[in-house]
């Protein structure tokens, strides 16, 4: 093998799921087809439970340094915001933060864990048989090819590696796109002064403006179609009456709604995370945000395989877990699609105002906030379990775990609170690191390095050294006897 693991693709999920490995000791080689970075950014969210998944590995001061807070974010463009405060985390806000910095970010966390990256390296072919993929491409030297344990496409919406692995991505064709343009002069004080606006409107890094607009008569230009300056431009005049004086375009970009997912995150030793498993409208910002969560999801069970510690199945609990996550971000971005798609149809605007009055409404009540809240910022994903206490497959919260909780699984391992602590130090010591304090109202909690709950013994139920056992075998494999 010249690695364990290749993964394709440089964006965050990729430069995620790299420092995930290295960080577990596993060789990884990231390929980049691009020659350099590009700097521009699509995304510039980070919402609540991407922020603990980095504070879960000791990092989220580097990203919080860099950007700035908001107390949360929209759904469907409606006038009144979600709030994230109320959410039972310790980040109740969303990070408003560009790609090309979180980029940036992770390459540098990837690199000081030890993982390979090369640009201008495009993966173009695989195959795959019981013990290996061959991985072929072209790089600057010419073709190159590789063999590593597994690969992993982390290379977007268009996936050479989905595709090569006979993936299939079903779903809709987009019907509506929208227009992105990042400006170095705009008037601010027209800016300032258009108040609500049919348009999105972000001030970035180095004095740039963003305007993103979405408009009737552009509205059903395929995605694929470029954009003009002088389209860009000429839209904002008819739109709003003004240009915001913009000049100077340093990207300009069109976007749509088409929405895919793919039937299966895994096929062999080829699995596919992040735009590679699910495409669709930015609405509420969630891409890249469900990108991070694939990551490290399949990050540390890939480790586990190519450790030697991985109980059985545990590769295959990544599509069980990850594609009802996609499924969620794929219906509710198509929903909140759906109604700025009929905000614009002609005839459709009395009728969807009143809807958007409904729905505002609506958001006033805690329990909606709280639903909707809990949904964009990936905190209430829990993953299925097939039996036992519900809170299994939950994310350990801030509260059970105690204040130095997350601390504990910085290196990538499980984290084990409760009365067992000899029997686990004993057992599973290079796995599982165990807390010197108890979970809050509950006896026993074992939290999975991604955060997520593997198991946990109520204050109202007996200690029962064999079925510990049991239930942690079933992560974190065998224990080890001396
Ligand atoms: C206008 C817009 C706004 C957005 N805003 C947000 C937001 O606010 N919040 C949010 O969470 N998400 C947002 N998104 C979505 C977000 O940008 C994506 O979900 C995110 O970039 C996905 O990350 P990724 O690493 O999976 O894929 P990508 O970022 O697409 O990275 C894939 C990488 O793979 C490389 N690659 C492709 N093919 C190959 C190959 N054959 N060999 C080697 N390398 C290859 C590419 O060059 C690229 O670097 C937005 C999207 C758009 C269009």
């Amino acid at each position: 093998m010249d690695t364990d693991v290749v993964i394709s693709g440089a964006g965050p999920t990729g430069l995620l799921l790299g420092a995930e490995l290295a960080l577990a000791g596993v060789r990884v080689r990231i390929l980049e087809r691009q020659q350099a970075r590009h700097g521009q950014s699509r995304a510039l969210t980070l919402h609540p439970r991407s922020i603990e998944i980095l504070e879960l590995r000791g990092i989220a001061d580097r990203f919080l340094a860099q950007g700035r807070t908001v107390p949360g974010w929209h759904f469907a463009g409606l006038s009144r915001r979600l709030d994230f405060s109320v959410l039972d985390t310790r980040h109740g806000y969303t990070l408003f933060l560009e790609q090309a910095r979180t980029e940036q970010l992770l390459e540098e966390r990837a690199r000081e864990l030890g993982a390979e990256i090369s640009y201008g390296h495009e993966v173009v072919s695989l195959a795959q048989d019981d013990n290996g993929v061959d991985v072929a491409g072209i790089g600057p030297d010419g073709d190159f090819r590789l063999r590593a344990a597994y690969l992993v496409g982390c290379d977007g919406g268009r996936s050479k590696v989905r595709e090569s692995a006979g993936i299939r991505f079903p779903g809709s064709d987009g019907t509506m796109s929208s227009m992105l343009g990042d400006f170095a002069v705009a008037d601010q004080e027209a800016i300032a002064a258009a108040g609500r606006t049919p348009l999105l409107i972000a001030p970035l890094s180095g004095g740039l403006t963003r305007i993103v607009v979405t408009s009737p008569e552009r509205m059903r230009v395929p995605a694929t179609e470029p954009v003009t300056f002088e389209e860009f431009r000429a839209t904002l005049v008819e739109l709003t009456g003004t240009s915001f004086g913009i000049a100077e375009p340093r990207w300009l970009s069109r976007f749509g709604n088409a929405t895919r997912l793919a039937e299966n995150y895994r096929s062999g030793r080829v699995f596919v995370a992040g735009d590679a498993a699910h495409i669709h409208f930015p609405a509420a910002g969630q891409g890249l945000n469900t990108g991070l969560q694939d990551a490290m999801n399949l990050g540390w069970k890939l480790a586990a395989e190519i450790t030697g510690w991985a109980p059985p199945g545990l590769l295959d609990t990544y599509h069980a877990e990850r594609f009802p996550a996609g499924q969620l971000v794929t219906d509710n971005t198509r929903a909140q699609t759906l109604l700025l798609e009929l905000t614009l149809v002609p005839g459709y605007q009395r009728p969807v105002a009143a809807l958007r009055g409904l729905l505002d409404s609506l958001l006033e009540i805690p329990e909606v906030n709280a639903r909707l809240a809990g949904l964009v910022s990936a905190l209430s994903t829990s993953y299925p379990a097939p039996e036992g206490d519900p809170l299994i497959g939950a994310r350990a919260t801030g509260r059970m775990f105690g204040p130095e909780g997350a601390d504990l699984v910085h290196s990538g391992t499980f984290a084990y609170f409760g009365d067992g602590a000899e029997q686990v130090a004993e057992g599973w010591k290079d796995r599982i690191t165990v807390a010197g304090t108890r979970p809050e109202n509950l006896s026993e909690l074992l939290v999975r390095p991604d955060g997520h709950i593997a198991w946990v013994r109520r204050a109202t139920d007996p200690p029962d050294a064999a079925l510990r056992e049991a239930a942690i075998t079933d992560w974190a494999g065998a224990a080890v006897r001396r």
